[in-house]
């Protein structure tokens, strides 16, 4: 019995290899998937928001339209309901990781130009 053991690391497909901002794409995936917007450190409506119960991240203005005058927010993207602190979307923790990672690109802009 032989064990068939073809584990390839060779990854010989280098086509991107142009060396310049390949860092670019993950910030374009730092928005929000209702908007489609940026998120925003600085703005308060594209501030990233975390939906407790479920743990999407939606933006602030988005989270807004969402609910209206409801103290819930039904996740746009899994449908879970998630109760709003103190009845207010400001209330809702911020993802602080994804601020984080915006400030340092912010940061990494200002260091290039
Ligand atoms: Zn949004
Ligand atoms: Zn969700």
């Amino acid at each position: 019995m032989k064990e068939k053991k073809v584990i390839v690391v060779e990854s010989s497909e280098s086509e991107e290899s142009d060396g310049e901002g390949g860092d670019q794409r993950s910030y374009n995936d730092l928005k929000c998937n209702v908007c489609l917007l940026k998120y925003s450190a600085t703005s308060k409506n594209r501030s990233p928001r975390i939906l407790a119960n479920c743990g999407h991240t939606v933006c602030f203005g988005c989270i807004k339209n969402i609910t209206a005058s409801q103290k819930v927010v039904r996740c746009p993207f899994c449908k879970k309901r998630t109760n709003m602190p103190h009845g207010t979307v400001k209330k809702l923790p911020k993802n602080y990781a994804i601020i984080g990672l915006i400030e340092e690109m912010n940061k990494e802009k200002n260091e290039i130009s």
